[in-house]
């Protein structure tokens, strides 16, 4: 920091020297601080001390050169505008010093009101407000805030003495503390501030503001804030500003109060001002919760309560400010205000934190206003709160409640987001029998250790998954997101038992039937049964219980879309492996299937033994028999999701995992297998054993499966062409996507396609017009990225499977992060889950190296990705920059790449369309 760079801007009182745009330097509160006061808004008169001097103070441990003489000529100038003087036995002036970051971090760091005061100036504020109680009362205040957050004494000492103290007197409320007592009270705590602190309160107000500047800045590098920031992924290097302003008080009467109030509804969107106020009060009894806030605007439920009501005048004037707040902003304001005998001042005003919901509604109605264009309109939507719009939620404070109760079990990875509450089962048959097994629908939740392909019945029939194990991309995540339906992973908590009819977590056990109730969209676990209320989105388009007229959020959203849709480059699918999932994509906005992964269509309780069959057979002709039987399923399945998909592509992926994961483990399912083979059932457990893998997903899978058992692949082919034809003879339009899996060299990928050719000349080539279809690959193994241009050569497309890149790139087996993961992401070993959120460095580069030099050997490569990072706006805008044609994600997250991939379209143009 230079000699020249300054300091100290001030605000308020009717001037101002800062403005909104200064964030970086006066922190978010001092940048609208002064941009408020150069609005003519009431603001008290003040001044922010920039973040640099809180970096330059952390850096050497004191204050810069100069701070001091600064301050003080600052602090002249506010008493100039207050006409009071600090530390002045008759009329003091008193101040609150509040710190203020970049970016707002609520309660994380700490704020001091009415410095100023001690045993002598505490009587001229008594004199000069006509109120010795309240002057005490603020006496009080002060020395047990400056206790906590300058002496570090804590607070319940002071609390415990407050009791005691009302108590004796018999009072329930502090404001109703009698003067002596309060006195006393005094005494009181400076005793305590001593004893904890081992010196004494400071009765010098120069003094005082030091102290509370500097923990302010101490403050920035303080446990909670260094959470907050890990959690919110918000840098270290930010420091905090500090505000340093005149007092105004809301508790000198009944013509005083104190409020928040939004310049419309954050949980709905609904235009008109809304908030609360506290008559007679100050700012922290709103936070403390000692007492119920009323209404700002009338409210039929508390009649004769609200501030229209009760101060019609200045409720008149905060609607005004409210008004030319939100019209300068262009945006939803969360404003704070202090009545001080029945004058308004506005002491706070930011961006208001808003639910999904309310996002939409918002940026839509201003865009109908004229305040901003629909461009603006599509940044302005976080793409992700989407998902609140499209997931069944539990009511607002179910968590608290829950926790009060002791009914909150603990926290896992949120994979799937959405609220659901049902009667616990610990099978997938168990889950099954419950849900489809009683007269009416039966809401169950399936808990496992985790799941695999094998538990898909059971995932179907639940209303939500919740496993111990597993992360982002594990098999229960990535099936529950496609289905739309909330999933909890990696509760680490929770231990299923071997009999498969209770559970553990900590203590409690939970059985079979018991309810439980969990929330994809937080993680959150909880004991018992919570209602849930349904999303009006899913019923207009998925249900179809709803009509569009009926829901004005719905009208809002898809306007909303409407414009995402023509914004952006990229084109978005759906992964979606059924008919009825096809459907859902589609009405949710899919521009066709990029992801189709047949394997789920062998577990069908129909098919499983004679796939059993397939793998274990010993020789040739008893595969193919056993194929045989596969076959005509197959093409069903296939036709059903081209019916689907009427005019749009269809990628459908061949057979993908180790074969291990079909093979039977119980002995009835192996006797099974064994009576339909005709061999004993210790041949089928030899041969069993013969298969088994020491790291089944780097061995025996993808196209090594195609390649050494060809057989398997030629019969999915032919199921796909033989699917196609049919769809075709129907009217159907039908555009194939054969998609071969864990590709990794030229030869690999030559020898598909001629495999693949070879069968679609069989079948399609009398076809009149003919059916364009085409082959290609997903790209998932490191090797393929980098000899990206040897596989190009014999590939239509390449779609980047990022779940299996990712896993292989780290070398992390994504089903086995739980022990590790969380552990780097909350040292900061990593900064995210790469499974969640690409990772642009590593795998990115990887992604942006295959493109490339796809592209060099093929131009007309089409490329996508079809891993989960398909639906995380992050990623997705990585993808857009990488030049990707489209990406594919689970159905439900459709809505959210439609508007993540028009926000990287105008983010590219950088504002050039506006
Ligand atoms: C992938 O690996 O990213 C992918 C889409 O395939 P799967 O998740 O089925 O392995
Ligand atoms: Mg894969």
């Amino acid at each position: 920091m230079t000699g020249a760079t300054r300091m100290i801007y001030h605000f308020g009182g009717g001037e101002a020297d800062g403005n909104k745009d200064m964030k970086d330097l006066l922190g978010g509160k001092g940048a609208n601080l002064a941009e408020m006061s150069g609005l003519g808004l009431p603001v008290p008169p003040g001044f922010t001390i920039t973040t640099e001097v809180c970096l330059e103070y952390l850096r050497k441990g004191g204050h810069p050169e100069g701070l001091r003489e600064e301050v003080a000529s600052a602090m002249a100038s506010i008493e100039k505008r207050m006409e009071q003087r600090f530390g002045d036995a008759r009329r003091p002036l008193l101040v609150s010093c509040r710190s203020g970051a970049r970016a707002s971090m609520p309660g994380m760091m700490d704020t001091v009101l009415n410095i100023g005061l001690n045993d002598e100036t505490v009587k001229g504020l008594a004199a000069a407000s006509g109120d010795e109680r309240f002057a005490l009362d603020c006496y009080r205040r002060l020395i047990e805030m400056y206790g906590d957050v300058v002496m570090r004494t804590g607070r319940e000492e002071y609390h415990r003495a407050l009791e005691k103290a009302k108590h004796e007197a018999g009072v329930e409320e502090d404001r109703h503390v009698p003067v002596q007592a309060l006195q006393a009270l005094i005494v009181r705590y400076k005793e305590i501030a001593k004893a904890s602190a081992g010196r004494a309160f400071p009765e010098d107000p120069k003094e005082q503001i030091w102290g509370a500047i500097e923990a302010v800045f101490r403050s920035w590098n303080g446990a909670r804030a260094r959470e907050y920031r890990r959690i919110h992924s918000l840098p270290d290097d930010w420091g905090t500003a500090v505000n340093v302003q005149a007092m105004v008080f809301g508790n000198l009467g009944d013509d005083c109060g104190t409020g928040v109030a939004f310049t419309r509804s954050p949980a709905t969107g609904e235009t008109g001002l809304y908030g609360e106020f506290l008559p007679n009060a100050q700012g922290e009894d709103v936070v403390a919760g000692i007492r119920t806030p009323q209404p700002i605007r009338r409210n039929a439920s508390a009649p004769g309560l609200s501030l229209e009501e009760t101060m019609p005048a200045i409720y008149k004037e905060l609607s005004g400010f409210a008004e030319t707040l939100e019209k300068h902003y262009r945006e939803m304001q969360d404003i704070e205000f202090t009545i001080q005998k029945g004058r308004l001042f506005t002491l706070q005003t930011r961006r208001g934190a808003r639910t999904g919901q309310a996002a939409v509604r918002i940026a839509v109605a201003m865009t109908r206003e004229g305040l901003i264009v629909s461009d603006e309109a599509l940044l302005r939507v976080e793409a992700a709160r989407l998902a609140d719009l499209l997931a069944d939620s539990f009511p607002e404070g179910t968590r608290v409640t829950a926790q009060r109760d002791g009914r909150l079990l603990g926290n896992g990875l949120n994979a799937g987001p959405g609220a659901a509450s049902g009667k616990a089962a610990f099978t997938a048959d168990a889950a099954y029998a419950m849900a489809r097994g009683g007269h009416d629908n039966v809401p169950v939740i399936l808990v496992r250790g985790e799941t695999s392909p094998e538990d898909i019945k059971g995932m179907e029939a639940a209303r939500g998954i919740l496993t111990a194990r597993g992360g982002m991309t594990s098999h229960a995540a990535v099936v529950a997101r496609g289905m739309g339906k909330p999933c909890v992973v990696g509760f680490g908590a929770l231990v299923v038992g071997e009999d498969g009819r209770s559970c553990r977590v900590g203590e409690r056990t939970i059985l079979e039937g018991e309810f439980l109730s969990i929330d994809g969209t937080t993680g959150d676990v909880m004991l018992g049964e919570i209602a849930t209320t349904s999303s009006e989105i899913v019923k207009v388009l998925v249900d179809r219980s709803l009509k569009p007229e009926a829901s004005a959020l719905y009208r809002d959203y898809e306007t909303l879309m409407s414009w995402a849709d023509g914004a952006r480059r990229m084109k978005v699918r759906s992964n979606s492996d059924t008919p009825s999932d096809a459907a859902t994509a589609r009405r949710l906005g899919a521009e066709g299937i990029g992801l189709c992964r047949t394997e789920h269509m062998f577990f069908g309780a129909d098919r499983i033994v004679a796939v059993r069959e397939m793998i274990l057979a010993d020789a040739k002709p008893q595969r193919q028999k056993a194929l045989a039987k596969i076959l005509p399923m197959q093409r069903e399945d296939f036709l059903g999701i081209f019916r689907a998909m009427d005019g749009l592509p269809v990628t459908i992926r061949l057979l993908d995992p180790p074969l291990h994961e079909f093979l039977p483990r119980e002995s009835a399912a192996i006797d099974e297998v064994a009576a339909q083979m005709g061999v004993t059932a210790r041949t089928v457990r030899e041969r069993v054993e013969r298969l088994a893998e020491s790291n089944p997903m780097l061995g025996h899978r993808g196209c090594r499966l195609g390649l050494t058992h060809p057989e398997i692949y030629e019969v999915q082919l032919q199921a796909v062409f033989e699917a196609a034809l049919a769809a075709a003879r129907e009217g159907v339009q039908v555009y194939p996507e054969v998609m071969h899996p864990l590709v990794g060299t030229g030869e690999e990928i030559r020898r598909l396609r001629a495999m693949t050719v070879a069968m679609a000349e069989r079948i399609l080539s009398d076809q009149k017009p003919a059916i364009p279809w085409l082959v290609g690959t997903m790209i998932e193994v490191p090797r393929a990225c980098i000899a990206a241009a040897e596989i190009a050569a014999d590939a239509q497309f390449f779609s980047f499977g990022t779940n299996d890149l990712t896993q292989m790139t780290y070398g992390y087996s994504r089903d086995d992060t739980r022990n590790f993961l969380p552990v780097y992401i909350a040292e900061r070993i990593l900064p995210s889950d790469p499974f969640a959120s690409i990772d642009q460095p590593g795998v990115g580069r990887l992604v942006t190296m295959a493109v490339e030099e796809g592209r060099r050997v093929n131009p007309k490569l089409k490329i996508g990705v079809c891993g989960e990072h398909g639906g995380d706006p992050a990623s997705v805008e990585f993808f857009d920059r990488a030049g990707l044609d489209y990406v594919s994600c689970s159905a439900y997250r459709v809505p959210i790449a439609r508007l993540a991939a028009a926000q990287a379209a105008l983010k590219a143009l950088g504002g050039k369309r506006r």
